[in-house]
Protein backbone atom coordinates (compact mmCIF):
# COMPACT_ATOMS: atom_id res chain seq x y z
CA UNK A 1 0.00 0.00 0.00
CA UNK A 2 1.55 3.56 -0.74
CA UNK A 3 1.04 6.10 1.73
CA UNK A 4 2.68 9.05 1.14
CA UNK A 5 0.55 11.79 -0.02
CA UNK A 6 -2.59 9.79 0.08
CA UNK A 7 -5.31 10.52 2.35
CA UNK A 8 -7.65 7.73 3.41
CA UNK A 9 -11.61 8.05 4.68
CA UNK A 10 -12.54 5.40 6.55
CA UNK A 11 -16.02 4.44 6.58
CA UNK A 12 -15.82 4.06 10.33
CA UNK A 13 -19.23 2.71 11.81
CA UNK A 14 -17.84 1.97 15.43
CA UNK A 15 -18.09 -2.04 14.78
CA UNK A 16 -15.74 -4.69 14.88
CA UNK A 17 -14.76 -4.82 11.33
CA UNK A 18 -14.68 -0.86 10.86
CA UNK A 19 -12.62 -0.30 13.94
CA UNK A 20 -10.03 -2.64 12.79
CA UNK A 21 -9.86 -1.07 9.46
CA UNK A 22 -9.23 2.44 11.12
CA UNK A 23 -6.44 1.17 12.88
CA UNK A 24 -4.97 -0.42 9.27
CA UNK A 25 -5.53 2.91 7.68
CA UNK A 26 -3.72 4.67 10.52
CA UNK A 27 -0.44 2.69 10.10
CA UNK A 28 -0.41 3.01 6.34
CA UNK A 29 -1.51 6.57 5.21
CA UNK A 30 -0.43 9.65 6.32
CA UNK A 31 -3.21 11.06 6.53
CA UNK A 32 -6.90 9.85 7.63
CA UNK A 33 -10.20 10.97 8.15
CA UNK A 34 -13.56 9.31 9.02
CA UNK A 35 -17.36 8.91 8.02
CA UNK A 36 -20.09 7.94 9.77
CA UNK A 37 -23.63 7.33 8.47
CA UNK A 38 -27.20 7.96 10.79
CA UNK A 39 -29.07 5.82 8.49
CA UNK A 40 -31.90 5.12 11.90
CA UNK A 41 -30.40 2.08 12.55
CA UNK A 42 -31.74 0.09 15.38
CA UNK A 43 -28.31 0.07 16.89
CA UNK A 44 -27.58 3.24 16.70
CA UNK A 45 -25.61 2.78 19.60
CA UNK A 46 -22.59 2.09 17.68
CA UNK A 47 -22.76 5.73 16.40
CA UNK A 48 -21.79 6.19 20.33
CA UNK A 49 -18.69 4.25 19.97
CA UNK A 50 -17.49 6.07 17.27
CA UNK A 51 -16.40 8.79 19.41
CA UNK A 52 -15.24 7.37 21.98
CA UNK A 53 -13.11 4.37 20.05
CA UNK A 54 -11.08 7.41 17.96
CA UNK A 55 -10.49 9.30 21.38
CA UNK A 56 -9.48 5.99 22.43
CA UNK A 57 -7.12 5.57 19.65
CA UNK A 58 -5.59 8.86 19.99
CA UNK A 59 -4.88 8.81 23.67
CA UNK A 60 -3.07 4.90 23.56
CA UNK A 61 -1.72 5.25 19.92
CA UNK A 62 0.42 9.20 19.56
CA UNK A 63 1.68 8.38 16.46
CA UNK A 64 -1.76 7.40 15.34
CA UNK A 65 -3.33 9.80 16.83
CA UNK A 66 -1.58 12.58 14.89
CA UNK A 67 -1.93 11.57 11.77
CA UNK A 68 -6.14 10.96 12.28
CA UNK A 69 -8.26 14.19 11.39
CA UNK A 70 -11.25 15.42 11.55
CA UNK A 71 -14.60 12.80 11.69
CA UNK A 72 -17.63 13.04 9.59
CA UNK A 73 -21.19 12.22 10.36
CA UNK A 74 -23.59 12.16 7.18
CA UNK A 75 -27.50 11.52 7.24
CA UNK A 76 -28.23 8.47 5.45
CA UNK A 77 -31.80 8.48 7.10
CA UNK A 78 -33.76 7.96 3.63
CA UNK A 79 -32.28 4.57 3.81
CA UNK A 80 -34.81 3.99 6.56
CA UNK A 81 -37.79 5.44 4.74
CA UNK A 82 -37.52 2.92 1.58
CA UNK A 83 -39.12 -0.04 3.64
CA UNK A 84 -38.27 -2.24 6.66
CA UNK A 85 -35.57 -4.20 7.19
CA UNK A 86 -34.81 -5.78 10.61
CA UNK A 87 -31.50 -3.03 10.51
CA UNK A 88 -33.87 -0.05 10.96
CA UNK A 89 -37.24 -1.32 12.25
CA UNK A 90 -37.97 -3.37 15.53
CA UNK A 91 -39.14 -6.66 13.59
CA UNK A 92 -37.26 -10.24 13.94
CA UNK A 93 -34.36 -11.12 12.13
CA UNK A 94 -34.96 -14.20 9.44
CA UNK A 95 -33.97 -14.85 6.24
CA UNK A 96 -35.55 -14.32 3.15
CA UNK A 97 -36.65 -16.15 0.27
CA UNK A 98 -34.21 -14.88 -1.54
CA UNK A 99 -31.87 -16.28 0.61
CA UNK A 100 -30.57 -13.34 1.97
CA UNK A 101 -31.04 -12.16 6.10
CA UNK A 102 -33.65 -9.40 6.12
CA UNK A 103 -30.69 -7.72 8.18
CA UNK A 104 -30.00 -6.82 4.34
CA UNK A 105 -30.54 -3.16 3.62
CA UNK A 106 -31.05 -3.11 -0.17
CA UNK A 107 -28.45 -0.48 -1.85
CA UNK A 108 -26.83 0.81 1.82
CA UNK A 109 -23.34 0.10 0.78
CA UNK A 110 -23.74 1.51 -2.33
CA UNK A 111 -24.92 4.62 -1.26
CA UNK A 112 -22.48 5.18 1.74
CA UNK A 113 -19.59 4.37 -1.22
CA UNK A 114 -21.19 6.88 -3.21
CA UNK A 115 -21.28 9.65 -0.09
CA UNK A 116 -17.85 8.84 0.97
CA UNK A 117 -16.40 9.22 -2.37
CA UNK A 118 -18.33 12.96 -2.82
CA UNK A 119 -16.72 14.00 0.49
CA UNK A 120 -13.34 12.62 -0.54
CA UNK A 121 -13.42 14.58 -3.28
CA UNK A 122 -13.96 17.76 -1.10
CA UNK A 123 -11.78 16.73 1.26
CA UNK A 124 -8.76 15.66 -1.20
CA UNK A 125 -8.36 12.20 -0.46
CA UNK A 126 -7.97 9.48 -2.75
CA UNK A 127 -8.45 6.10 -1.03
CA UNK A 128 -11.85 4.73 0.92
CA UNK A 129 -11.29 2.09 3.38
CA UNK A 130 -14.54 0.07 4.52
CA UNK A 131 -14.48 -3.26 6.62
CA UNK A 132 -16.65 -5.38 3.75
CA UNK A 133 -16.06 -8.97 3.39
CA UNK A 134 -16.94 -11.65 1.23
CA UNK A 135 -15.93 -14.29 3.51
CA UNK A 136 -17.65 -14.45 6.89
CA UNK A 137 -20.46 -12.29 6.13
CA UNK A 138 -23.93 -13.07 5.84
CA UNK A 139 -24.19 -13.07 1.71
CA UNK A 140 -24.81 -9.54 1.22
CA UNK A 141 -23.76 -8.91 -2.65
CA UNK A 142 -22.60 -5.35 -1.89
CA UNK A 143 -19.72 -6.62 0.37
CA UNK A 144 -18.07 -8.61 -3.04
CA UNK A 145 -15.08 -7.20 -4.51
CA UNK A 146 -16.70 -7.04 -7.84
CA UNK A 147 -19.58 -4.59 -6.69
CA UNK A 148 -16.65 -3.01 -5.06
CA UNK A 149 -14.49 -2.53 -7.86
CA UNK A 150 -17.63 -1.38 -10.49
CA UNK A 151 -18.75 0.91 -8.07
CA UNK A 152 -14.92 2.15 -7.88
CA UNK A 153 -14.51 2.49 -11.48
CA UNK A 154 -18.39 4.65 -11.80
CA UNK A 155 -17.07 6.73 -8.92
CA UNK A 156 -13.27 7.24 -10.37
CA UNK A 157 -15.29 8.46 -13.56
CA UNK A 158 -18.27 10.61 -12.30
CA UNK A 159 -15.99 12.30 -10.24
CA UNK A 160 -13.00 12.41 -12.80
CA UNK A 161 -10.24 11.35 -10.08
CA UNK A 162 -8.33 9.14 -9.30
CA UNK A 163 -9.87 6.96 -5.99
CA UNK A 164 -9.30 4.20 -4.93
CA UNK A 165 -11.99 1.65 -2.81
CA UNK A 166 -9.00 -0.40 -0.05
CA UNK A 167 -10.89 -3.31 1.73
CA UNK A 168 -8.44 -5.13 3.86
CA UNK A 169 -11.11 -7.50 5.32
CA UNK A 170 -11.98 -8.56 2.19
CA UNK A 171 -10.69 -12.24 2.26
CA UNK A 172 -10.08 -12.65 6.08
CA UNK A 173 -12.92 -14.38 8.17
CA UNK A 174 -13.29 -12.97 11.86
CA UNK A 175 -10.76 -15.24 13.45
CA UNK A 176 -7.93 -13.47 11.06
CA UNK A 177 -9.59 -10.32 11.94
CA UNK A 178 -9.11 -10.39 15.47
CA UNK A 179 -5.29 -11.61 14.28
CA UNK A 180 -4.99 -9.08 12.30
CA UNK A 181 -5.85 -6.10 14.79
CA UNK A 182 -3.62 -8.20 17.05
CA UNK A 183 -0.48 -7.86 14.58
CA UNK A 184 -1.43 -3.85 14.29
CA UNK A 185 -2.09 -3.15 17.88
CA UNK A 186 -1.29 -5.44 20.45
CA UNK A 187 -3.41 -6.52 22.99
CA UNK A 188 -3.91 -2.78 23.71
CA UNK A 189 -6.14 -2.22 20.36
CA UNK A 190 -8.01 -5.97 21.43
CA UNK A 191 -9.20 -4.47 24.70
CA UNK A 192 -10.00 -1.13 22.93
CA UNK A 193 -12.22 -3.22 20.33
CA UNK A 194 -13.59 -5.50 22.99
CA UNK A 195 -14.55 -2.13 25.11
CA UNK A 196 -15.24 0.34 22.54
CA UNK A 197 -17.16 -1.24 19.69
CA UNK A 198 -20.05 -2.32 18.57
CA UNK A 199 -21.60 -5.15 17.16
CA UNK A 200 -24.84 -6.59 17.83
CA UNK A 201 -27.90 -5.67 15.84
CA UNK A 202 -29.95 -5.23 18.86
CA UNK A 203 -28.06 -3.11 20.61
CA UNK A 204 -27.63 -4.16 23.50
CA UNK A 205 -24.54 -3.26 25.75
CA UNK A 206 -25.79 -4.64 29.05
CA UNK A 207 -24.05 -7.72 28.43
CA UNK A 208 -20.18 -8.06 28.83
CA UNK A 209 -18.94 -11.45 27.31
CA UNK A 210 -15.08 -12.02 26.18
CA UNK A 211 -15.59 -11.10 23.20
CA UNK A 212 -17.35 -7.37 24.14
CA UNK A 213 -20.91 -6.12 24.50
CA UNK A 214 -24.00 -7.90 23.04
CA UNK A 215 -27.15 -10.32 23.57
CA UNK A 216 -25.07 -12.97 22.31
CA UNK A 217 -27.75 -14.40 20.08
CA UNK A 218 -28.64 -12.18 17.25
CA UNK A 219 -26.29 -13.15 13.79
CA UNK A 220 -23.67 -10.08 14.26
CA UNK A 221 -22.72 -11.67 17.83
CA UNK A 222 -23.15 -15.19 17.18
CA UNK A 223 -20.12 -14.23 14.66
CA UNK A 224 -18.42 -12.03 16.47
CA UNK A 225 -18.51 -14.34 19.24
CA UNK A 226 -17.06 -17.90 16.53
CA UNK A 227 -14.54 -15.78 15.52
CA UNK A 228 -13.36 -14.60 18.87
CA UNK A 229 -13.87 -18.44 20.30
CA UNK A 230 -11.11 -19.43 16.98
CA UNK A 231 -9.01 -16.51 17.18
CA UNK A 232 -8.33 -17.19 21.09
CA UNK A 233 -7.80 -21.11 19.99
CA UNK A 234 -5.41 -20.31 17.45
CA UNK A 235 -2.95 -17.97 20.05
CA UNK A 236 -3.24 -20.57 22.88
CA UNK A 237 -2.39 -23.95 20.58
ZN1 LIG B 1 -26.63 -9.25 19.45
Amino acid sequence: MTTVGSKAIVLFSGGQDSAVCLAWALENFSAVETVGFDYRQRHRIELDCRIAFRDALTARFPVWGERLGPDHKLDAAVLSSLGETAMTHDTAIRMSKEGLPNTFVPGRNLLFLTLAGALAYRRDADVLVGGMCETDFSGYPDCRRDTLDAQEAALVLGMDRPLKIATPLMTLDKAQTWAMAHELGGSVLIDLIVEETHTCYLGDRSRRHDWGYGCGECPACELRARGWARWREQVTA
